[in-house]
């Protein structure tokens, strides 16, 4: 990939406070992007962050909250310029058995997981007319695993997998690219979150072990990937989900 690849170019990485997010921003912005990294609670981490990409800043918005995410546009349009390339990368998970089934659950994550990037696409659809790139963080669960407790979640990650083929489909017309990357298991707050050492090791060796490459995965490995989709090197690439998660034994192959 070309080194500065990025340069002249502004992207939003939402959720970039931390996890995935921030190794996205990390990335994009060595390959020459100016970030605009967005966050909802975790803002020291966010405005850290930021102050460490060349031009950056960073804006608060509940993606989930439409009217939020309209402010933050004005505020991005307004300190920075118009936006080049969108990630979202905002996601929330409960974890829980089907018939625990809580609505309040179900809805939070549909309105980060999915409205979250409808209203992000939304907001910036003006920018994006002509040349605007787009990567939807889905995960390797919108498309079917056997990880226990990720019903609910898998559900609203395989409507970011429809949602990313729908728009490359319906925003044809505006030349807007859109892909999605597909993540296996990732070791960060969400999978992790208050779990011991030992219980972490159970999951490490669990989610290692589905996997063809004998390996969990690291933001910075979803970063790469997100990286590619982001740049030129891409260019002939629309509507698709990249996995990337070690080879997962259970969408290659039935048995063990
Ligand atoms: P994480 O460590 O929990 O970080 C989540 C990020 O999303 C934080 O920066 C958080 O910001 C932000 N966020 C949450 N709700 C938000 C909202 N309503 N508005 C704006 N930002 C919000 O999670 P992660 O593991 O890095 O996950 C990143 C993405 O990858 C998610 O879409 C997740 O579903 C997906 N994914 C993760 C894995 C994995 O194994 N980790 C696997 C597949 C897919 P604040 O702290 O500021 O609230």
């Amino acid at each position: 990939m070309t080194e500065n690849g990025l340069n002249g170019k502004i992207a939003l990485v939402t959720g970039a406070s931390r996890g995935i997010g921030k190794s996205i921003a990390t990335k994009l912005g060595n390959m020459g992007a100016r970030v605009a990294v967005n966050y909802n609670r975790s803002k020291d981490e966010a405005e850290s962050l930021a102050r460490l990409i060349p031009d950056s800043m960073a804006f608060q918005a509940d993606v989930a909250d439409r009217d939020q995410v309209n402010r933050m546009a004005e505020e991005i349009h307004s300190r920075m310029g118009k936006v080049d390339i969108i990630v979202n990368n905002s996601g929330y998970w409960e974890l829980m058995d089907f018939v625990s089934y809580r609505e309040d659950a179900m809805d939070r994550m549909f309105a980060v997981n999915v409205k979250g990037g409808i209203n992000t696409v939304l907001a910036f659809l003006d920018d994006l007319k002509g040349k605007g790139i787009v990567v939807n963080i889905a995960s390797n669960a919108g498309i079917g695993t056997a990880a226990p407790n990720t019903t609910l979640y898998s559900i609203t990650k395989a409507a970011v997998i429809m949602l990313t083929k729908r728009l490359a489909f319906d925003l044809r017309d505006h030349h807007i690219r859109i892909n999605a990357v597909a993540p296996g298991w990732v070791e960060t707050d969400m999978t992790i979150g208050n779990k011991n050492s030992s219980e972490i090791s159970d999951l490490e060796h669990y989610f290692r072990s589905r996997t063809t490459l004998n390996s969990v995965g690291r933001p910075e490995d979803i970063a790469d990937v997100v990286a590619f989709l982001a740049s030129d090197d891409s260019r002939y690439i629309n509507g698709q989900v990249i996995v990337a998660d070690g080879g997962r034994i259970d969408n290659l192959t039935h048995g063990i």
